[in-house]
């Protein structure tokens, strides 16, 4: 393991102001933090940040990223804390290392192929700072590097993530040395036997061309020692993987590859470049067509060089790169070495001068990480839509992208519409949190789910995304489509049976073009809704169906029923009613048995109370159909029914079915006389309040200067509460008169 002297070395080699003492304690702390803890290889935990720094100090980066890279594994994986890192090593340092603890998340990431571009924006997204990708990339290097240490079903997934997500990063922040040793250790454990094959094909052709590299070596040395010109002369093989990929993409076999073998050339300045470049193409034929000058036009993330291909002798291809020194630490270092360069040259070796370095790299890294690719301006364009982007993690480590300042209802829907529909809470990193808060990248959010839930209307108006407002709106349309659709059926079950018929879905299916509908469900929802009148689809079901009632008159009101008050014990038969003739009516026992359950308001009925005077659970009560809204509940004895005498088909056998784990209030409406004196309206109220009741209106008019009328709409529970509150107000002296009002 490197000694805390020899880092330090490193860093002052190339960097003689570093700041020791930062080097010194960051050495120390993350020594101490990791302890004895080992990684798979036996080896001490500690020895891998160190590799990490090292790493980076062949980057030639300065003391605080080498610091970060000892510190990265410590809030993850030890008891250290954000706070405590602050405090020793400043607030910047602390960001930096809370960072990378949560791109850390990212390795435990399920991997999905079309995740990778996700995984690739929020790597960019949270890293606010470029030395925290750079570090990144140092860490995954040297995982790599000790893969072979880690279990092997654990080693395809971080390797295939290696492969598409931190070479190609790498790749675009133009650090061609990192990226290719990613690429090549990636592949030897993705694909062992063809990376065997590939290095063995290599190593053979190497043995035998031995003497041909040596040979242009040597000639182009001279050739170039003849002009004067200072150069470094190179041979250089294709690494595995890139010829691997040649074979695949341009399905060739390995003798069929020609440009194995390349040289490069490096130089002083680009005068020289040229200068070169005139040279080998007089002392050699140039292959037409592979000419391409990348130092008068540098690529989009900074590579400069001259690339040409010439038949050598033998009449073998051979592939030549010109460039400048620099230039080729710029192609193996890329961004670090871009940082290197700015530093040294504006003097700056650290403070707020190169933070405003690496600011200015950052940018330019968006931009790399868009890609290389001709549409540079629609890619630049979709950047922006990506910067308003965030970032989430499910529990399991999926991630989700949202739109900024989207909330975990936007979450739960973009997880699944189910998820959402049936969201009723959520946790945000542990904690749980109102579902309208805002997330930030990297958020974790479990979402809390209830089956009986249906998300509130109101959350349309908190949502961004588009998809969970038009899943809301959905939801909603759909739990009232089938309020209506549930009492259709109700109604047209009473109207079959009042007619004698069988109810029967089949037979309403095979009569919809008469009904004009495309479905059943359409036609049930039609009559729930009052729009289609039952005894047209009995008409349509039963063409010979004649409506007797439409002429005769309702029997209720010949059996004289109404004005009857409910009592215990008494049995209404509601108007032209045959359900006692029927015969599963007497299987059951029961009076109630085919009448509509009321619950009360937001249950699977399109429920509401007689707003004049309401009904509360203990009345005798009937429904009664009211086109377009549902069915209004009335007390029986309310007079306001006489109203629907002849309109047999609106009313509606109904009963309570309370939950008593559920309980709501319902309305009722009370009118009283009291003693018109200060502290009446008082008593009233108070009396209300002590018996549970909730005034909702009150409304009071003088009748004569002694008395005082008032009208008063409460909520109860029900009947036995409503009629406990009316005997304790006509127990008390200021009120002459109570009673209930039902109409
Ligand atoms: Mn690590």
């Amino acid at each position: 393991m490197m000694r805390q002297y020899e880092l330090v070395e490193r860093v002052t080699r190339y960097n003689a102001e570093a700041d020791e003492a930062l080097l010194n304690k960051a050495y120390v702390y993350a020594m101490q933090k990791h302890g004895m803890q080992k990684r798979d290889s036996g080896d001490l935990y500690f020895s891998h940040p160190l590799e990490v720094a090292a790493i980076l100090t062949e980057l030639k980066l300065d003391e605080s990223t080498i610091a970060v890279a000892l510190l990265h594994d410590t809030i993850e994986d030890t008891d250290a804390t954000r706070n405590e890192i602050d405090d020793l090593f400043g607030e910047r340092i602390g960001e930096l290392v809370e960072g990378l603890t949560k791109i850390k998340r990212l390795d435990l990431v399920s991997k999905k192929t079309e995740q990778a571009e996700h995984l690739r924006r929020l790597l960019l997204a949270v890293s606010d700072d470029i030395r925290v990708l750079l570090v990144k990339l140092a860490d995954r290097l040297h995982n790599m590097r000790t893969l072979h240490h880690v279990p092997v079903h654990k080693r395809a997934r971080i390797a295939q993530e290696t492969m598409e997500i931190y070479a190609p990063l790498a790749g675009r922040m133009g650090m061609q040395g990192m990226r290719d040793e990613l690429e090549e250790l990636a592949f030897s454990h993705l694909n062992p036997q063809a990376h065997e094959t590939v290095t063995g094909h290599l190593a053979e052709l190497a043995e035998k061309n031995k003497n041909l590299i040596y040979e242009i070596t040597t000639d182009l040395r001279e050739k170039l020692r003849e002009h004067d010109i200072d150069a470094d002369v190179n041979s250089r093989q294709k690494k595995p993987y890139s010829v691997f990929r040649k074979m695949e993409h341009k399905a060739l076999a390995f003798e069929q590859l020609s440009d194995i073998f390349g040289f490069r050339i490096l130089l002083g300045d680009e005068e020289d470049c040229y200068r070169t470049l005139g040279l080998v193409h007089t002392r050699w034929q140039m292959v037409p067509g592979r000419f391409k000058d990348f130092i008068s036009t540098p690529k989009q993330n900074g590579y400069q060089s001259i690339h040409t291909t010439v038949i050598g002798p033998s009449s073998q291809r051979v592939e030549l790169q010109i460039r400048t020194r620099q230039m080729h630490e710029v192609a193996e270092y890329g961004v670090a070495a871009h940082t290197v360069y700015k530093d040294l040259h504006s003097g700056a070796s650290n403070g707020a001068q190169s933070m405003d370095a690496y600011s200015t790299l950052r940018r330019t890294i968006e931009q790399l990480a868009e890609g290389a690719n001709p549409e540079e301006f629609l890619e630049h364009t979709k950047l922006e839509l990506f910067l308003d982007q965030v970032f989430c993690f499910t529990p399991k480590g999926r991630i989700i992208a949202l739109p900024k300042g989207a909330t975990p209802i936007d979450f739960a829907y973009a997880v699944h519409t189910d998820v959402g529909n049936s969201c009723v809470g959520c946790k945000v990193n542990g904690q749980i949190m109102p579902v309208i808060t805002q997330l930030s990248n990297g958020d974790e959010v479990e979402i809390i789910r209830s089956k009986a839930q249906l998300p509130p209307a109101a959350w349309e108006s908190v949502v961004v995304t588009g998809k969970a407002r038009s899943a809301i709106r959905k939801a909603s349309r759909d739990a009232i489509r089938k309020q209506y659709s549930g009492l259709g059926a109700r109604i047209l079950e009473r109207a079959f049976d009042r007619a004698g018929k069988p109810f029967d879905r089949e037979a309403i299916d095979a009569a919809l073009s008469r009904l004009a509908r495309t479905s059943v469900d359409d036609v049930l929802t039609d009559v729930g809704r009052g729009e289609l009148p039952s005894p047209d689809v009995l008409r349509a079901v039963f063409p010979d169906y004649k409506d007797e009632r439409a002429t005769a008159k309702p029997a209720a009101k010949e059996e004289g029923w109404f004005g009857l008050k409910a009592g215990a014990g008494m049995i209404f038969r509601f108007p032209g009613s045959r359900r006692r003739a029927r015969k599963d009516a007497d299987d059951k026992g029961d009076d109630d048995s085919g009448a509509i359950p009321i619950r009360g308001v937001g249950g699977e009925l399109p429920v509401r109370f007689s707003q004049s005077g309401g009904a509360v659970p203990g009345d005798r009560i009937v429904g009664i159909v009211e086109p377009g809204q549902g069915i209004t509940i009335f007390p029986i004895e309310s007079p306001v029914l006489k109203h629907f005498e002849d309109q047999p088909d609106r009313w509606l056998d109904v009963r309570w079915d309370i939950d008593e784990n559920d309980r709501q209030r319902f309305p009722a409406t009370i009118k009283l006389s009291a003693i018109n004196e200060p502290g009446t309206l008082a008593t009233i109220a108070e009396v209300i309040a002590n018996n549970d009741g909730n005034i909702h209106n009150l409304s009071m008019s003088a009748q004569s200067s002694d008395f005082t009328d008032m009208a008063i709409d409460m909520e109860v529970w029900d009947l036995n509460h409503l009629n406990r509150i009316i005997h304790q107000l006509a127990k008390k002296p200021v009120v002459s008169v109570v009673e209930r009002v039902t109409g």
